[in-house]
């Protein structure tokens, strides 16, 4: 497994590589490594002659008020994880490397950067797009490596590589999941011990909205919404940030069941916002 931190160094090997003929598969990630992200690291493995796996908290997705000075970090864990996991490559640069002085350009996703996760973080999409055109444009992969948690995330990326002709294909990997539900996170380190036992309420709620709608796709979306909504205010330690039901496809709000679906939530539990979604489609 071999570290590079800088950017040139990164691209010189990845000309070389592809040069070779080699596949190169990326895995865009801010470390504090959990299942979740080992499971994007073995299918890359699994179906890339060569892994890349990227470690960066970007602070440009970071609002003023946001987390990036107490986000999670365990660099040294991250390699020892990821050195019996056997990735080729590991890219480690700092912020200096990313954003030198002077660093002003940005990608600009649109509205769709601006619904659910984008309305209460005015900004975020952009900053995700920018560091991830820069590091397939660093990492030059065949395909890349997101996991449906995020999956306003995972739909913006497969728009932005269609918008600007990249040429890496977007793979999405399953939600891993605690044994509770809960959807594994780096900022699941935030909760304590009440807010954890309260958390796997997402997940509940999402499974409802599912029963409800594949029990009957006739009703409207808003009374599943309201039937999710409720189940959620049960517990005390929970503040509903949203409850939607998009299409897969554009995030297009859905009045009328159209399958396939994705129901996505963010909730805050305690002073942690938690985000999950489900995508139901018919039996
Ligand atoms: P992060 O380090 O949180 O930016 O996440 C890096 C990648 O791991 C993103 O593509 C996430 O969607 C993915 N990821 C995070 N949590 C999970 C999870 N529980 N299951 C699958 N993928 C995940």
């Amino acid at each position: 497994m071999q570290i590079i931190r800088t950017i040139k160094d990164m691209q010189v090997l990845s000309r070389k590589l592809r040069a070779g003929h080699k596949t190169i598969g990326i895995v865009p990630t801010m470390g504090a490594f959990h299942e979740g992200h080992l499971s994007l690291i073995r299918s890359s493995k699994n179906e890339n002659d060569i892994t890349v796996v990227t470690i960066f908290v970007n602070p440009i997705q970071f609002g003023p008020s946001e987390d990036f000075s107490k986000y999670p970090r365990d660099i040294e864990g991250d390699l020892s994880k990821l050195s019996s996991l056997g990735p080729d490559i590991v890219f480690l640069p700092d912020d200096k490397e990313m954003y030198p002085n002077g660093f002003a350009a940005a990608v600009n996703i649109g509205s769709i950067g601006g619904i659910l996760c984008g309305a209460a973080r005015p900004g975020h999409f952009n900053g995700v797009a920018t560091v991830v055109v820069k590091l397939f444009n660093i990492v030059m992969p065949d395909n890349g490596y997101f996991g449906q948690k995020d999956f306003q995330q995972t739909v913006i990326l497969k728009k932005i590589v269609t918008d600007l002709d990249y040429n890496v294909n977007i793979i999405v990997c399953p939600t891993v999941r605690e044994h509770d539900g809960l959807a594994m996170s780096s900022r699941n380190t935030y909760l304590d011990h009440e807010e954890r036992k309260a958390a796997p309420i997402l997940y509940k709620a999402l499974k409802l909205g599912e029963e409800f709608i594949l029990s009957n796709s006739e009703v409207d979306a808003s009374y599943i919404k309201e039937q999710i909504k409720k189940y959620i205010i049960s517990e005390p330690l929970a503040n509903i940030d949203y409850i939607e039901i998009v299409s897969v496809t554009h995030l297009d709000k859905v009045v009328k069941i159209d399958f396939p679906v994705a129901i996505c939530i963010a909730v805050k539990i305690g002073k942690t916002r938690l985000i999950d979604n489900i995508i139901v489609d018919r039996k």
